[in-house]
């Protein structure tokens, strides 16, 4: 296993030229061998992705998708890393490299699970897929967009996703992510008339800009209060991402002013009452105008702690004496595709290393692999059959 995770991180799948014919290659050699059924799928961007099944008996049952992204963030600072990004080096029981937590990691945890299940010929009623997507880190939408919106997607009766989650920096629990927000990016422009900044009275719209930009950080300082009552996840993220007015000279206003914010929704609220919320911000400035550059029409659908997909998955957990904790992620990631679906999705990276997703030095320990197959071992056990 260990030695798999290193082959699969010294395949480089950072942007621009993701190497996954490597990865799916060397899955599909393993899970022949293993004698799963591997399906490779070209999706319509031209990216290719795997499906790895475990038939199950009853065919009617919704099938579970334990899932992963294949592509990584660059390592681009090779100089600030202790051991070459791409080597996957194993240095007193760690294993370094770029993916071993975002989500490499997770993904050979996930086979082993698997094939553990396979190996002592328990045969499941529940069929099983291990997905291997591509462009997740680009939004996903040359990736699992495009897979749910696939001929072949309907066909694997999916009921269940087990996805990416976060690890737990605790020896003590793990997390479940039952939720996530969603983005609202945009640009917002003041305008104004050019004058000679000597003008006292002179309408400047870099002031009326930096007036309602000043709402924003106050509300977000409003909302980091709440934070004890609420997860981060539960609330609204406003952020100032970028600054500009089209100056030409030190002693004249500008006519237009600019600035993108990136705020982050719950899911609590809708689309419609994040943009509403925009707006009523703006009420009062007219001179602004807004406009949207990037959100997901998909949401994420939070899971229930009721439902027996969580309370299996939080049992399996607790057999191996570690508290379950329900957390709500903060960025958002492929796992809307399906909710979007009606599947129902949890997020569970089985690991207990302090996060350090897209990071320096990122890495996780021999025991969170072992640690994990385990617990996925006997979520698939009590869940499929
Ligand atoms: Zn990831």
């Amino acid at each position: 296993m260990i030695n798999f995770l290193q082959r699969y991180v010294c395949i480089n799948t950072a942007y621009p030229n993701p190497d996954y014919q490597s990865v799916i290659a060397l899955f599909k050699k393993h899970a022949l061998d293993d004698g799963f059924l591997v399906n490779e799928l070209l999706l319509p961007s031209g990216n290719p992705m795997l499906i790895v099944t475990m038939l199950g008996s009853s065919f009617e049952l919704p099938s579970l998708a334990l899932n992963h992204h294949m592509d990584v963030v660059p390592a681009d600072n090779l100089d600030e890393w202790r051991f070459p990004p791409f080597s996957g080096t194993v240095s007193e029981g760690l294993i370094y490299g770029r993916g071993t937590q975002d989500c490499k990691g997770l993904g050979v945890a996930q086979y082993a699970a698997l094939k553990m299940l396979k190996q002592k010929q328990l045969n499941t009623q529940r069929t099983i897929h291990l997905i291997m997507v591509p462009d997740e880190e680009r939004g996903g939408f040359h990736g699992t967009k495009e897979f749910v919106e696939h001929p072949i997607f309907s066909s694997l009766n999916i009921g269940y996703v087990l996805d990416e989650g976060m690890p737990s920096a605790s020896n003590r629990e793990l997390l479940i992510k039952v939720d996530e927000r969603t983005p609202i990016q945009i640009r917002v422009t003041s305008s104004g008339l050019q004058a000679h900044a000597c003008e006292l009275f002179a309408q400047n719209c870099v002031h009326v800009l930096t007036d309602f930009l000043a709402k924003i950080v106050t509300f977000n300082l409003a909302q980091q209060r709440l934070v004890g009552l609420h997860q981060p996840g539960e609330l609204i993220c406003m952020h100032i991402t970028s600054l500009s007015a089209n100056n030409g000279a030190l002693n004249v206003i500008p006519s237009q002013a600019q600035a993108t914010i990136d705020i982050r929704i719950p899911s609590r609220l809708s689309l419609d009452e994040g943009i509403a919320l925009i707006d009523s911000l703006l009420q009062d400035y007219t001179t602004i105008t807004y406009e949207i550059l990037a959100t997901s029409k998909e949401r994420f659908k939070p899971i229930k702690s009721e439902s027996i997909f969580y309370k299996t998955l939080a049992q399996a957990v607790l057999d191996y004496n570690l508290t379950p904790k329900p957390f709500v992620f903060q960025a958002t990631t492929d796992a809307r595709f399906y909710t979007h679906r009606g599947i129902q999705v949890i997020g569970f990276t089985p690991f207990s290393v302090v996060p350090n997703l897209h990071g320096t030095d990122e890495h996780i320990s021999i025991k969170d692999l072992d640690q994990g197959t385990t617990i996925l071992y006997t979520f698939l056990h009590s869940f499929c059959m």
